[in-house]
């Protein structure tokens, strides 16, 4: 076989030639970006490094195809290749997640739940009035009778997880297009244990008898028992949605099985490819049969023409994640976040929930006296790069917040084991235990500005670089 480190090499310095000889600079952002990836702790729980295989396939004149439409059903002609490509990923979806149906045309995560929305939406609201009005489609209503429709579709419940809980902007947060396009409540964690509690959901959701139930977080460093959740929803008519935008790695690698497998549970699982699942920045739909033909139309109902160099993409990555060896790295992705979580309270920091069980951990950097973004800008000046965020009824809210998560998935991919997790919770404290509030411009206490005690982010840098040359990113591949 080639030697395809070499070939990589290569095709990149080519590739990164001709983007000079028309724009030179975004030649070089574009080497500059690399360099700054290997060098600094990639810690953001959302983020991976996706193979080579992945990015290439990303640059290809499948990019200037329109096909809008779905396999075998496009607006545009000429979508042969297209096709090929669209039902791979999809088949690769279905395999890789034993699920009935893959969508894997939506642009990212947030393009995965509005479609969902819109899907759920038609099939148990919008179907069911037209048939009772006896007809196929709305074009053959009235005007009045097309107002009463629209005023259903827009007069029903989705509860999900809030905000500060660790739930997405997507799941009912009023601000969000989510919280003003149906009636939304919240559900929320447990003040003591910061765990989910099921009761007082399953209380919620019997008082206030949504149509939609979201599962599924951004910052909840624990798993979900989705068979539950799936009772919950049975018992009050709703339909399950979870969004594993930020576990699908450790879905497909088999970490999260029985109860904690959300597709045999959920009527529709929305994600995104792009985080522990190490594929191109993208969206996908799994659903059962029911809701197929719903979802299938997103585009062009909710969507825009599909990205077909990143559905090829998708498929590649879907392929890898096949491979046996993506199991192993999912369950490394666990075993690092429980290493880095054990390296965190044994130095004394709090973490919300007390730890984790997937592959994130939030710390709550209250009782050091600082704010999460005072620890996020303090660290990323130390060459670690993290993401603040709120805690749960988080005093300082969604801007400044009181705390910092971190995810395992993307220096996993580097390779770093427990060891070096614990290594990086050692290197972590120290910023954080040397970096307090500063003032602002007229002196004033700033919940933004830092100080750090001098040499601190200097030598931390510098470990982080020194740790990061010995699992290197992309090993091989030498920009010219
Ligand atoms: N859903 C969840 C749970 C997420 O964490 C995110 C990303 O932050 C999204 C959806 C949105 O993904 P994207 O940024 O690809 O739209």
């Amino acid at each position: 076989m080639a030697d395809l480190t070499a070939l990589t090499s290569s095709a990149y310095n080519q590739a990164l030639e001709v983007i000079a000889s028309v724009e030179p600079r975004i030649a070089e952002a574009t080497r500059q970006e690399l360099a700054d990836q290997r060098a600094s702790l990639k810690l953001i729980a959302s983020e991976n490094y996706a193979s080579p295989a992945v990015l290439l396939t990303m640059g290809s004149w499948f990019s200037d195809k329109y096909a809008e439409g779905t396999v075998g059903h496009r607006f545009y002609a000429g979508c042969q290749n297209v096709d090929t490509v669209e039902a791979l990923a999809a088949e690769h979806a279905r395999e890789l997640f034993g699920a009935e149906y893959a969508y894997v045309q939506p642009h990212s995560g947030i393009d995965a739940n509005l479609t969902a929305y819109w899907a759920i939406l038609a099939h148990r609201v919008e179907g069911p009035w037209l048939q009772n009005a006896g007809v196929k489609n709305m074009n053959e209503l009235s005007e009045a009778d097309w107002e009463k429709l629209r005023g259903e579709l827009g007069n029903q419940r989705l509860l999900g997880m809030s905000l500060d809980a660790g739930g997405h902007l997507t799941h009912g947060f009023r601000p969000n297009i989510s919280g003003k396009m149906f009636h939304q409540q919240q559900y929320g964690t447990d003040p003591e244990t910061g765990l989910l509690d099921y009761d007082a959901l399953a209380a919620k959701a019997r008082e206030f008898k949504p149509l939609i139930i979201v599962a599924g977080y951004s910052a909840y460093p624990r798993r979900v028992n989705f068979a539950k959740m799936r009772e919950i929803a049975d018992e009050v008519g709703a339909t399950l949605m979870v969004d594993m935008a930020h576990f699908a790695g450790l879905v497909a690698g088999k970490v999260f099985t029985g109860d904690e497998d959300p597709i045999p549970h959920a009527h529709v699982v929305t994600s995104t490819s792009h985080k522990s699942l190490r594929g191109p920045r993208g969206g996908f739909i799994l659903a059962t049969e029911e809701y197929a033909p719903s979802v299938d139309r997103g585009c062009p109902m909710v969507l825009g023409g599909p990205l077909s160099h990143v559905m090829a993409a998708k498929a590649v990555a879907f392929a890898e994640a096949r491979r046996p060896d993506f199991q192993t790295y999912a369950q490394n992705i666990a075993d690092n976040a429980q290493a880095l979580a054990e390296g965190f309270l044994k130095r004394g920091i709090k973490l919300v929930t007390g730890g984790t069980d997937n592959h994130l951990v939030l710390l709550d950097v209250s009782p050091l006296g600082i704010t999460g973004r005072q620890a996020e800008s303090a660290l990323l000046d130390s060459g670690v790069v993290t993401n603040r965020n709120s805690v749960p009824s988080d005093p300082n809210g969604a801007w400044y917040t009181s705390g910092v998560r971190l995810g395992t998935p993307a220096l996993t991919t580097r390779g770093l084991g427990g060891d070096e997790f614990d290594q990086v919770a050692e290197l972590i404290v120290n910023v954080l235990r040397k970096t307090s509030p500063g003032t602002t411009a007229a002196g004033a206490p700033s919940k933004a500005s830092y100080a750090i005690e001098d040499g601190v982010a200097e030598r931390t840098k510098a470990a982080a670089a020194e740790l990061m040359d010995r699992f290197p990113l992309y090993p091989g591949l030498d920009l010219s």
